[in-house]
């Protein structure tokens, strides 16, 4: 389990200005956000007792730099995957496993989603499903897609207001590189389908897990 330090606005605004100014005394850090003493105090409390401020009598607040970690939890446990996604890359079920290949080349992917021709999510492929026609001498230019993807309900996949931290989980787990993320909405014969909005890869955990290291999150 992450243990997580959620800072409000306010308290990562003043988490700045003490990184930026500190030592500096709490009337000062009030005036700079145009509030009073008072109204900061339960802020600065809150970010003295978890160790993220150190406050010396007489000196003031300073940003205490071995808070990061703590920072660093918190952002995990804040982030959604909403925040990190990348854009949907789709094929059709129909497109042969030639097009599948040209397509993870064009767009610089290793996973496709498919979708059907209402545009529903019916499966994932990856480029070892399409190396495996290749080297089984099969026709990727007759394949379809579909015949190779892993298909629905089998696919694992993430909601864009799922926390990150659920979703690095599942590629853990289920051992894949990206999982759709998904809309689930009702088609007009009433049944549930999944509408792809983006994707989730294991490259966006990385990339997040630099940017939190480099304070740019
Ligand atoms: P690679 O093909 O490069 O090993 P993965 O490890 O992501 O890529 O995929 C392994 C297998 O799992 C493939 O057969 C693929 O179709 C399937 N797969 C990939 N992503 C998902 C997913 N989100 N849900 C279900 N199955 C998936």
């Amino acid at each position: 389990m992450v243990t997580t330090i959620e800072l409000s606005e306010r308290q990562a605004k003043i988490v700045e200005i003490a990184k930026e100014h500190g030592p500096i005394t709490g009337e000062q850090i009030a005036e700079k956000l145009h509030l009073t003493r008072a109204t900061l105090r339960p802020d600065l409390a809150i970010l003295t007792m978890s160790g993220i401020l150190e406050a010396r009598p007489r000196v003031g607040y300073y940003y205490n730099r071995q808070a990061k970690s703590l920072l660093f939890a918190g952002a995990v446990g804040r982030l959604k995957v909403k925040d990190v996604h990348s854009l949907p890359v789709v094929v059709r079920d129909g497109a042969s496993v030639y097009d599948a290949v040209v397509t993870m080349f064009t767009e610089d992917v290793g996973t496709l989603a498919v979708v059907d021709a209402t545009g529903y999510l019916v499966g994932v492929v990856t480029r070892k499903d399409l190396l495996k026609i290749a080297i089984g001498g099969g026709d990727t230019h007759i394949m379809p897609v579909g015949m190779v993807m892993t298909r629905m309900p089998n696919i694992i996949t993430v909601n864009p207001d799922d926390p990150i931290y659920k979703a690095a989980k599942r590629l853990i787990i289920h051992e894949v590189d990206a999982l759709p993320v998904i809309r689930s909405v009702t088609d007009p014969a009433g049944d549930e389908r999944l509408e792809v909005v983006g994707r989730l890869t294991k490259t966006n955990i990385t990339r997040l897990f630099v940017d939190l290291a480099d304070e740019r999150r």
